[in-house]
């Protein structure tokens, strides 16, 4: 089964003050998990439209979780010292790439938050869907 969906993923932890690799680590995948609330709170962020999009495209999805940097405060329970700028960083940045794609690549999207269910529409199609542009994302 893993010959047919797993795929190898490096996650990247980096420092928050000056970017400096703290911790890569290659784990195998099965499927890429889209968190619609995240995204969505992300893109209400940046748009100035307060219509508050009720319709997503599985490409502005899978753009949010290739690009989409995540930033966030530093766990206690990680050891955080950078030996670049010296310091324990208050926030790190999470990010990950692809380094190959599986012959069937499953898609999650997760729309339980937890304030609210996400009920917006994803449209998709299989036909002009190209991964080309998500390998080995630069960081
Ligand atoms: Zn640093």
């Amino acid at each position: 089964m893993s010959d047919i969906f797993a795929f190898p993923v490096e996650n990247i932890i980096k420092c928050g003050n000056c970017d400096y690799i703290l911790q890569k680590e290659k784990n195998d995948n099965f499927e890429i998990s889209i968190d619609l609330a995240d995204m969505k709170e992300e893109f209400n962020k940046t748009i100035n439209d307060a219509s508050n999009s009720e319709l997503f495209y599985l490409n502005d999805c899978l753009n949010y979780y290739f690009f989409k940097h995540k930033t966030i405060e530093t766990p206690n329970d990680f050891d955080s010292h950078c030996p670049k700028c010296n310091k324990n960083p208050k926030t790190i940045t999470k990010t990950h790439e692809v380094k190959s794609f599986p012959n069937y690549l499953c898609i999650h999207l997760n729309r339980f938050s937890r304030k609210e269910k996400i009920n917006d529409f994803v449209e998709y199609s299989t036909d002009d869907l190209s991964l080309g542009d998500f390998f080995d994302v630069a960081i």
